[in-house]
Parts: structure tokens; sequence; C-alpha cells
């Protein structure tokens, strides 16, 4: 069975309380296109007042912790997640690869915990544009795949319940308004499902990978309709419901 595509809005550290409006147009919008699988990552402050002010669309983190509980200052597990009513949760987007230091070890830990909490994952990865030039694009990215990969048990069945996506996230085209050329990104997509094959075998199929990097409502139409994107991961163009319900629109494909 073929799956819905995936369209996921990141608001990063972006959102006050008056942007549950924003969130409550995109629900009753996301009621239009039952064809497409649709969620919103606020910052943790709004994950409980935007699962209440939602019905249509999932709701998720962009962070956890890999422990269940302790003494973390200023951290949230995804336990606490689950608690809450998220949905999913993100984990090593390259901003917290970034400002964090996080490597793929302890994004592993992040992805593990989030799926032993019930939760689904969303694991990012992307080369940079230094990386990318030097002819080491897919290698980067294999790493990263990887060594932040979660393993062992409960994986396959997580898989099999469509619980983990990739999210193919090229550093340079994040907020920069510069998107990767089609060629590259359905070149990527064809090498990261390679890795899930190796790594799941027949249950690959059941891990959507998506594209993110300045997605728009302008490009959203050629990148998802590229071979091997199931999907995107959308930042800026996630705020408001203008910019957001043109991406969704454009991963609806008709229904017979
Ligand atoms: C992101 O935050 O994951 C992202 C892709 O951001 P933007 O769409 O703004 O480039």
């Amino acid at each position: 069975m073929t799956q819905r595509p995936y369209i996921v809005g990141n608001w990063k550290m972006n959102g006050s309380r008056t942007m549950l409006a924003e969130a409550r147009s995109i629900d009753r919008a996301a009621q239009r296109y039952p064809d497409v699988e649709i969620a919103l990552a606020p910052p943790f402050t709004l994950i409980d007042a935007l699962r209440e002010a939602v019905s249509a669309i999932g709701v998720g983190g962009q962070d956890c912790h890999a422990e269940v509980k302790g003494a973390h200052t200023g951290d949230v597990s995804a336990a606490m997640l689950a608690d809450i009513g998220a949905d999913f949760v993100i984990v090593g987007h390259s901003e917290r690869r970034r400002d964090h230091k996080e490597s793929n070890a302890a994004v592993r830990a992040k992805a593990k915990a989030a799926l032993a909490a019930g939760l689904g994952v969303i694991l990012c990865v992307g080369e940079t544009l230094a990386e990318r030039d030097a002819g080491k694009a897919e290698a980067v990215v294999g790493k990263q795949i990887d060594g932040s990969l979660p393993k062992g048990e409960g994986i396959v069945e997580a898989i099999a319940a469509a619980r983990l996506a990739i999210a193919y996230e090229p550093v340079w085209a994040i907020g920069t308004g510069r998107v990767a050329a089609i060629e590259d990104v359905i070149a990527m997509h064809a090498a990261v499902r390679a890795r899930l094959i190796a790594a799941f075998g027949d249950s690959h199929a059941k891990v959507r990978i998506l594209y993110g990097g300045s997605v728009n409502g302008e490009n959203a139409g050629a990148l998802l309709a590229a071979e091997g994107v199931e999907g995107a991961l959308v930042g800026g163009a996630s705020l408001t419901a203008d910019a957001f319900l043109p991406i969704i629109a454009a991963a609806s494909r008709p229904i017979d």
C-alpha cells in the first residue's frame, strides 16, 4: 500500500499563543486534503495548546532528551512529549547538530527514546555546502544515516507502524531561499533509500523520505513530484496558513 505524502511544519523558535490561530486555519484546511498527512512541530511551549486546538493534523516536538527523566535542567524527554499528546518528534535537525554539538550517537539515542515512548520520529540528515562542493554529500549523509538511525529491539515494529521518517535537508538550503537541484534531490533520496534497504530489508518501504530546505508554495510542486520525495519538512513557509497551504495542496493528488 502506498503511503500518504507527509508534510510537516517546523516552527523552530517561533510562535506565541496568537499563532494558534494559524494552526487552527491549517487544521481546518487539512480536512480538505485527506490524502496528505500533515503535522506541525511548534516550540515546546505551544505543544499542549496546539494539541487542544487541532484535530486533523499531527503535533510534535522539535527535539527530546534521550533519558526518560532526571537531572537535565531545561530538557524535555520523549515520554513527556508523549504525555502531553505529541505524536512525533524531530531529531538531529542541523540547527541542533550545530548549536548543541549533537553527534550521530546522541541523535540515535534520542530517536530510540522517542520510539520507545511510542512517538513517531523524523530523523534529519544533510550535508554542508563545503561538503557538497567537495563531492562528499552522499558520503556525509550516508555516515549520518548509519550513525543516527535507531537500531535494535522494537525498530522493525516501529517502522512497520510507519513511525520513522527521514528528512534530507541540505544545510545550505535551510532558511536561505536556496533549493537543491531536483536531480541532486533525486540522487540523494535514492542513496538514502539504498541505506534503508541495507539496514531494514523489506521493512524499508514504510520509511518516508522527506525533503527540507526552503520549500515554499512555488517550488513545492516540482520537489514533491520528484522521484523518491515522499513529503517535505518546512520551516519558514509553515508559519502561516497562507504560506503552508499551497505546499499541502501541491502534495495532494486527486482522489479517484
Ligand atoms: C527546516 O527548518 O527544517 C527547514 C527546512 O527550514 P526552511 O524551510 O525555512 O528552509
